[in-house]
């Protein structure tokens, strides 16, 4: 699902943020990246998901060679295979949670029934269905997390991508959305987390630890669910 190779990224300014990172996360997999503020977590995620580009080295994404496509595909790429989920939920106020997962499928064009009918569908897969109305402000922290992530995977991306997704949340709130994103590992979806939190890092099947740009330890690569692989689920 991800292959980086070699991948050195440098901010204009000359900060090197990653240096020489290589990294594979197979498909159905759920790892943790770890690390101190500063050593490239948030690059990593954000080359992993095709919002920044490298300065050297090889990018490949659900098989895609990133450095061959276009501006214009990468979008198309994200939109299609990889959903994303940030620590402040980036949800619109004024509007519905049911819209605000709606709009997880503008870039698809289906019609507003239909994104309407979706959004539904992962709201209540993700246990808000008596919250569909409902504005981010009346909502709370772990609810407004949760129509996030229903927004991440409303297009059924085979990737999610989430940077501190428990960050802004009690722990309890933390605790039901890291087991929200178990589900979405069991049921096949491949997830990558970065967190400063080292319980939940220890909950998760793949720690990679990062440090000065550099992948410095990594448990190593577990397998997807068996029962998963065999019936061919895992994507
Ligand atoms: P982490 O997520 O582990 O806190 P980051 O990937 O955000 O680490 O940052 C890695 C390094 O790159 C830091 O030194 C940071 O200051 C620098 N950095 C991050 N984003 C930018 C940017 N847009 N421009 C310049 N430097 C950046």
């Amino acid at each position: 699902m991800i292959a980086l190779d070699g991948v050195t990224k440098v901010y204009p300014g000359g900060v090197t943020a990653l240096a020489e990172v290589s990294l594979t996360v197979a498909a159905g997999e759920l790892a943790a990246i770890v690390g101190p503020s500063g050593s490239g977590k948030s690059t990593m995620l954000h080359i992993i998901g095709t919002l920044d580009r490298p300065t050297a080295g090889s990018v490949r994404i659900a098989g895609y060679d990133v450095a061959a496509l276009s501006d214009r595909q990468l979008s198309a790429l994200r939109a299609a295979r990889v959903g994303f989920v940030f620590q402040q939920f980036h949800l619109a106020a004024g509007v519905s949670a049911l819209d605000n997962v709606a709009d997880g499928l503008l870039y698809g064009g289906h019609p507003l029934g239909e994104r309407r009918r979706r959004a539904a569908a992962a709201l209540e897969r993700v246990g808000l269905a008596h919250r569909m109305d409902h504005e981010p402000h009346e909502l709370s922290g772990g609810e407004r997390q949760r129509v996030a992530i229903a927004r991440a995977v409303v297009g059924d991306p085979p990737l999610l991508l989430a940077d501190e997704p428990t960050g802004n949340l009690d722990s309890a709130s933390g605790a039901g959305i890291m087991a929200l994103l178990h589900e979405l590992h069991t049921a096949g979806t491949t997830v990558v987390i970065i967190t400063h939190d080292r319980e939940i890092a220890a909950g998760v099947p793949r720690q990679v630890q990062m440090r000065d740009g550099r992948v410095v330890a990594d448990s190593g690569a577990v397998a997807a669910t068996p029962a998963l692989v065999t019936s061919g689920r895992a994507r």
